[in-house]
């Protein structure tokens, strides 16, 4: 399927993600992140790995600017996540897509408007609703199920949709926070490979996952964490074909 992306030519591409000395230091006395640097470019796709507790999620969490580090700065899409000014985190976060293991559709909308709907509330026009919602649909092949609720779809149903919503407004940056822990096993790779497809269309993906079947079936940037720090980041082969 072709690339189409919404923004045309016209997009900020100051878009990457950077963390310089990150330390973060919870009050209760434990050391998530200890002086962490790492840089994602802009149309990466990595794996982020790594035991519980090790902290993937506190990593996850700086690059949203859900919690700012205590120490180091954070740097996200062309923002400085550190000193950002509070009415700008709401235009942050559109240029961020972000994908649940528990998916977070809205129950009482069809596959359709859950799509719709987000693009709706960031002010997108009719007429760019119209034309952007059927075209991921089609991309996750949903097309046949836009009028189906939430309740009526597979958990793998229930991702796609969770994946065109966050593709939908075309976002430089898609994080997918364990995407596959709610999924049948065999259809975890489906998953994997439309995330991959939508990279290939030059969004970047940040993927955290338990599944080292998927990681060394797709290969590719593998960061592992342990205990806060980077013990691995570095780019692997896989073992199966990289569509
Ligand atoms: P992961 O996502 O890899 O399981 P986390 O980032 O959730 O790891 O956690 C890293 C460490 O920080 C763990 O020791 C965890 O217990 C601790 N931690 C996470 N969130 C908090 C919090 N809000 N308050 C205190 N400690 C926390």
């Amino acid at each position: 399927m072709p690339c189409i992306r919404q923004g045309g030519t016209n997009r900020k591409v100051v878009r990457m993600v950077e963390l310089k000395n990150v330390s973060v230091h919870y009050k209760e006395g434990v050391d998530a992140l200890s002086d962490v640097n790492l840089r994602i470019e802009d149309g990466e796709f990595v794996f982020i790995v790594g035991d519980s507790g090790a902290g993937k999620s506190t990593l996850l969490k700086l690059i949203t600017r859900e919690i700012v580090p205590t120490q180091g700065r954070v740097f996200v899409n062309g923002y400085n996540l550190t000193n950002i000014k509070k009415n700008k985190i709401p235009y942050f976060r559109r240029s961020v897509g972000m994908i649940f293991q528990d998916f977070r559709l809205i129950p009482d909308l069809n596959v359709y408007d859950n799509v719709a709907f987000v693009m709706r509330v960031t002010g997108q026009t009719k007429r760019a609703i119209r034309h952007r919602v059927p075209y991921v649909l089609d991309l996750v092949k949903l097309t046949d199920r836009a009028k189906a609720y939430p309740d009526k779809l597979s958990g793998g149903e229930m991702q796609r949709v969770a994946i065109a919503r966050a593709f939908a407004s075309d976002p430089g940056l898609i994080i997918a926070d364990e995407p596959t822990a709610n999924i049948d096993p065999a259809l975890s790779y489906d998953i994997v490979k439309l995330l991959k497809e939508i990279n290939k269309c030059g969004t970047t993906v940040i993927m955290v996952t338990h599944e080292h079947s998927l990681v060394e079936y797709f290969g590719g940037r593998i960061i592992s964490l342990k205990s806060g720090e980077i013990v691995f980041d570095d780019v692997v082969g896989g073992a199966g074909e990289d569509e």
